[in-house]
């Protein structure tokens, strides 16, 4: 059986719709606008996508995106051992990075528990962050979480694990707007709500 033109174009459509924020219209938009372009755009773009996934692994202590078994932050001995910063994803290290106002360590979760798409505690990266508290000289968690239920329903969560430490829990100041997405913060903004960074009770 011989694949009509149309099955290809649906396979790409598919692939693009499994992105964040790309419903079937987008998708549609972008596939024929790869195959209208000259070939080197959509084989430039696939082997970028194929090489970074081919050569870039977790962090084997903080989950961070990374080429070697450790990335360039966990690598740096001269950052501040007291302070670890709680995130969801490697993007908001990159965000936070950009800004400069942070100078400890991070641990990605890869997500928050989110039960309706049956996202569980056990799904994160939990029990490897009690791991890393139990071995590390941490002082203060900053817990860095999307300001929405999931990443709420995740703080209160981590606040009850890492109880039994004597550690100080702190949130980021609410100058970050409710129900976005912090990957999507600017980058003074994301500075002022580190730098007025509460309590979290
Ligand atoms: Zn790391």
């Amino acid at each position: 059986m011989s694949i009509n033109h149309s099955d290809y174009i649906k396979d790409i459509v598919f692939a693009f719709k499994k992105l964040p924020g790309i419903g079937e219209r987008s998708a549609r938009r972008l596939a024929f606008y790869l195959l209208s372009q000259n070939e080197s755009v959509a084989f430039n773009l696939a082997d970028a996508i194929k090489n970074a996934k081919q050569n870039i692994k977790l962090c084997k202590n903080c989950f961070n995106l990374a080429s070697d078994d450790l990335c360039p932050i966990c690598g740096n001995r001269s950052r501040n051992h007291k302070l670890l910063c709680i995130v969801e994803n490697p993007e908001i290290i990159y965000v936070f990075e950009k800004s400069g106002t942070y100078n400890g360590y991070y641990h990605v979760l890869h997500g928050s528990i989110n039960p309706l798409e049956g996202v569980m505690p056990s799904d994160l990266k939990l029990k490897e962050l009690v791991e890393r508290v139990e071995n590390g000289a941490f002082e203060e968690i900053i817990l860095a979480l999307n300001p929405n239920s999931n990443g709420e329903a995740t703080s209160i969560y981590i606040k009850k694990i890492l109880s039994p430490f004597d550690l100080h829990i702190t949130a980021l100041a609410r100058g970050v707007p409710i129900g976005s997405d912090l990957e999507y913060v600017d980058k003074d903004t994301l500075s002022e709500a580190i730098n007025y960074r509460k309590s979290f009770d």
